[in-house]
């Protein structure tokens, strides 16, 4: 069978398992860890704390460092199927395009990565190569953090990561970072008529959100020169609040979710900083003037590390010479190379299919673009090989 429709086979059972990120991945690292284990891959698989989920950690060719990774997220957002054209977790072709949810984000990559093992495991291979198959990306990379202690426990230090991510093949060599969090005002409720005698949780929780909108004013001016962004300087997000209970009652609690895309590490210890101080300094004793029991506690939901660009980049090269690009660009959304990186591995991020249609009804990736990560993974190989 050639190798394109063998990525096809594989795909299809890949988008079959709906590893939507709230649910199970065991299944489909079961059936990846044969596929790898049959290609004669030594794996480590680990689960985490609930037990429903696993990182699938597997390596060809010579054990040691200085390996590549192929990195690609098993888990998926959630599909609506009332909203699609055709079952998305059935894998249908329409006009030479895959449907069904995970197809470019990002189970197309993983499926091709799959269909090669075989060829690279005959390549006789000079260098490591290694698959990393991790849960939970898409809701704060947390498989893949978990997977960076594990591999540095295990004393496998990779010198390269590819992380197959939607790129149209293009060549990523940058990102923001995407840090996410829930802050929570307890106020003390009363009647409305005595706004005075309670602690509006709304109030403060509005106070603290013009603070943030304040702060995304003054990163604007903290842009580095010549950053490639866009926007180019870190931004802050306010996307739900809530908070009360009816018109005439003095709202006892608040929550405000919100975001920030940071371009340096150092913005974001900017605003953490400064909204701690105005927490401290201004709103807490205030609401504690009234009733002690108030508070306001924020939540990390997920700190993603942006991907910085370097000067140089082993990963850039190698993978702009597997696909010709003469340039890397940077993009607006986060991805898992930002920690590939911050544990000291060259990282880039080159994948099949496009962001356009990821997270969205009738996902598809493009036969093509399947055909053109087999080329770059073909041309790997016969880098690899001895
Ligand atoms: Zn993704």
């Amino acid at each position: 069978m050639n190798m394109l429709a063998r990525t096809r086979e594989i795909l299809g059972q890949l988008v079959a398992f709906p590893t939507v990120s709230s649910d199970s991945n065991l299944e489909l690292i079961a059936y990846t860890a044969d596929l790898l284990s049959d290609a004669g891959a030594t794996l480590s698989l680990s689960r985490d704390d609930s037990g429903t989920k696993a990182n699938l950690f597997a390596t060809l060719g010579p054990a040691g460092d200085g390996g590549i990774v192929l990195s690609g997220h098993t888990d998926v957002v959630p599909a609506d199927p009332s909203e699609w054209t055709s079952d998305p977790f059935t894998l249908t072709e329409r006009g030479g395009r895959l449907y069904g949810r995970g197809t470019c984000d990002m189970k197309g990559f993983i499926a091709a990565a799959l269909a090669m093992a075989p060829r690279f495991a005959e390549a006789g291979l000079a260098r490591p190569l290694h698959f990393a198959l991790t849960y939970d990306e898409e809701i704060g990379c947390f498989g893949a953090r978990a997977l960076m202690g594990e591999i540095a426990n295990a004393g496998i230090r990779p010198s390269v990561a590819i992380i197959g991510e939607p790129t149209g093949m293009g060549v990523i060599e940058g990102h923001k970072g995407c840090y996410e969090y829930t802050t929570e005002f307890t106020g003390l409720e009363g009647h409305g008529s005595q706004p005075g005698k309670g602690v509006n949780a709304i109030e403060y929780a509005t106070r603290y959100v013009s603070r943030l909108l304040d702060l995304g004013e003054r990163l604007k001016a903290r842009a580095p020169a010549g950053s490639r962004f866009d926007p180019p300087w870190t931004t802050v997000q306010v996307g739900r609040m809530a908070g009360g209970t009816a018109r005439n009652v003095i709202a006892g609690a608040c929550a405000v979710e919100w975001e920030m895309r940071p371009v340096t590490a150092g913005d974001a210890a900017f605003v953490k900083r400064d909204l701690n101080d105005y927490v401290d300094a201004v709103l807490l004793p205030a609401m504690r003037a009234v009733s002690p029991g108030c508070g306001i506690v924020t939540h990390v939901i997920g700190e993603v590390e942006g991907l910085q660009v370097v000067g140089e980049s082993e990963a850039r090269e190698i993978v702009c010479g597997l696909t010709g690009c003469d340039h890397a660009d940077v993009v607006p959304f986060g991805t898992e190379a930002g920690l590939f990186q911050s544990a000291g591995i060259s990282s880039i991020i080159c994948g099949p299919g496009s962001i356009a249609q990821a997270h969205k009804p009738d996902e598809f990736i493009a036969i093509d673009q399947l055909a053109a990560c087999l080329e770059m993974l073909d041309k790997l190989r016969l880098t690899l090989a001895e």
